[in-house]
């Protein structure tokens, strides 16, 4: 879901011919991203910017311009899959680059890194885990610790971040997520992150980095070929700006604003629909349960918050397929035969065709 501002920036932008690829002082062909390499530098202190189609594409074109032919050195804790098919290890083998695993699944020191460097070696990389964890007897190496290596040998340092974030969530009690600032403030070369992940914009892919790096990058043929259209950097560049004013930024992103609803502002919706429900005859219970954000990304972030609870009265499986049938068809969870609506994903102007989809599945014949 798109931030308002985003969706009246993409209309306004395509409604009116651009001057995407047009520099209006020169009069000849100009750049495409200088509008929202702009709008990141507003935001914060980097020396470049790049946008893809996704982070997929952004992590194998950076591996594919650097270290095509070459080694990476990856933690072996960092070897991750996420859902899709993305895997670490095969984006790696098609990208040219030649992934040098080290330390063990649990424990990667600084002297794995730093024994597995070689003439051949072009990037150290560290990958987000993303939508697993690694608890117990553990050791990771930080990133300030990779780059102290990396400039003593030259090597630059790439962070793939999944999903990056402006504002640092820790404070509001979230997620242990460190931001995109933080990343690049510990010394980091290159970041890539999703533009819909945290981020609540479009889909995208950010570079972000060393000038001399990104140059290189912006270069590789295949930029072309993940280039992206002038809609999406209309939604994008519409989204940093609201990331200038925190406040705003949290009010006005969807995404934010649901990951960060209060769980009492929450309960009184979920009374609202649970009232709504009764009216038509369909009993339920609103219930203190947790959200799980991120869609798999944050897998052991919990967040408070309010669900309405209703006893289907058949097999709840069969009940949950009814309301994905529907129109509009909603999605539920189950737990202990309860059917549960989730009501910080339910937004005010959504309640009324809530009730009518879940009225449609209660009353339909068995
Ligand atoms: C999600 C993710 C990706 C892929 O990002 P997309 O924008 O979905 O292509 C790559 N790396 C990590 C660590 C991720 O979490």
């Amino acid at each position: 879901m798109l931030p308002k501002e985003a969706i009246e920036h993409i209309v306004d932008i395509s409604s009116h011919y651009s001057n995407l690829e047009y520099d209006l002082r020169e009069g000849k062909r100009g750049k495409r991203y200088v509008h929202i390499i702009d709008a990141v530098k507003r935001l914060i202190n980097v020396e470049s910017a790049l946008v893809v189609n996704n982070n997929a594409a952004a992590v194998f074109l950076c591996l594919n311009t650097l270290a095509k032919g070459k080694e990476v050195i990856v933690s072996r804790g960092e070897l991750v899959e996420i859902g899709g098919s993305f895997r670490i290890p095969d984006v790696m083998s098609s990208s040219g680059a030649i992934l040098r695993e080290v330390g063990t699944t649990n424990k990667t020191h600084l002297n794995d890194y730093e024994n597995a460097i070689n003439e051949n070696t072009a990037l150290l990389l560290k990958v987000h885990q993303s939508n697993f964890r690694i608890i117990g007897f553990t050791k990771e190496t930080s990133i300030e610790e990779l780059v102290s290596i990396g400039r003593k040998k030259g090597i630059p340092v790439m962070v793939d971040l999944g999903s990056g974030c402006f504002i640092d969530l820790k404070k509001y009690g979230l997620t242990n997520e460190p931001t995109v600032q933080e990343v690049l403030s510990e010394g980091a070369d290159i970041v890539t992150f999703s533009g819909d992940k945290l981020l609540g914009s479009a889909q995208a892919g950010f570079i972000l980095g060393k000038s001399y790096l990104l140059e290189k990058i912006a270069k590789n043929p295949l930029m072309r070929a993940f280039r992206v259209d002038k809609m999406t950097l209309a939604a994008l560049e519409a989204t940093l700006r609201l990331y200038l004013d925190e406040e705003e930024a949290i009010k006005k992103i969807p995404t934010l604003k649901m990951i960060m609803e209060h769980p009492e502002s929450i309960k009184k919706r979920a009374l609202k629909i649970s009232r709504l429900l009764k009216k038509e005859g369909i009993l339920t219970k609103v219930k203190e349960d947790l959200s799980m954000p991120g869609g798999g990304s944050l897998p052991e972030v919990g967040v408070k918050t309010y669900v309405v609870a209703l006893n289907p009265q058949v097999i709840p499986q069969d009940f949950a397929k009814k309301l994905r049938y529907g129109e509009p068809p909603v999605i539920v969870r189950i737990k202990d035969d309860l059917i549960l609506f989730d009501v910080r994903t339910i937004q005010d102007s959504e309640i009324h065709s809530l009730i009518k989809a879940v009225k449609e599945a209660f009353y339909s014949d068995h």
